[in-house]
């Protein structure tokens, strides 16, 4: 059973949500405040986040940028108000996943959250020891989203990985900006081009021995990017 956790502080929203997932199949805890929330988002197991941005204590953001810098690499999905068009953006350069702006319709959520679990991976299925691959100097399983520079782990949020994993599907070749985008975030993010360079640039402080000088993410100028898998 899949287990999503609430982060929300309107009440009637939190009962309404715990009913109709509940009634849908998954397991569902809550939290109604940031404290609450990022301490479980922290230290138990979920497959999913619904993460409301506006709440007492600590703010959504804050839980999301915590989470991710701790390793956590559950889904995310921002509950945004409307008029909070500009943190979207921001949210998914925190490492949130997905966002929905409120008032949304539950068809609207569930289908979202049915769309990220479908991406998501399933760490439960095992056979994941074989599938890395190297990029440059790191070994990465897309599968289960880990990252290995030696023994340590690199951390990367789960759009990190997607983008990676994208641009090791077309090594070698020309990526465009409006592919990528449209391939790691859905069609309907209005997620600009300053949001893609901000990704990579982060990628490249991960994955590159000298980030001002990419031998693995190049830049191909005025249209996007080009990785070079086999960099020796
Ligand atoms: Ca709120």
């Amino acid at each position: 059973m899949k287990k999503v956790l609430i982060v929300e502080d309107e009440l009637n929203m939190v009962q309404g949500l715990k009913d109709n997932l509940e009634f849908e199949g998954y397991e569902v805890d809550t939290a109604m405040e940031g404290t609450s929330g990022l301490q479980k988002a922290l230290h138990e197991k979920y497959d999913l986040i619904l993460l409301d941005v506006m709440l007492p204590e600590v703010s959504g953001f804050d839980i999301c940028k915590a989470a991710r810098r701790a390793g956590v690499n559950t889904p995310i999905i921002l509950l945004t108000a409307k008029g909070e068009e500009i943190d979207k953006v921001l949210g998914l350069e925190l490492g949130a996943d997905d966002y929905i702006t409120k008032p949304f319709s539950l068809r609207e959520l569930l289908a979202r959250i049915k769309a990220i679990l479908r991406r998501a991976p399933d760490l439960k299925q095992g056979d994941a020891e074989s599938e890395f691959v190297t990029i440059g100097n790191i070994k990465i399983n897309f599968k289960n989203y880990q990252a290995l520079e030696g023994d340590s782990e690199i951390k990367m949020s789960h759009k990190e990985f997607e983008i990676l994993h994208y641009l090791y599907n077309h090594a070698g070749k020309t990526v465009h900006r409006d592919d990528l985008m449209s391939s790691v975030w859905s069609i309907d993010y209005d997620i600009t081009t300053r949001t893609v360079d901000n990704f990579i640039s982060k990628l490249r402080q991960k994955i590159e021995t000298d980030p001002n000088n990419p031998k693995i993410i190049l830049t191909v100028h005025g249209v996007g990017y080009k990785m070079i898998a086999d960099s020796e």
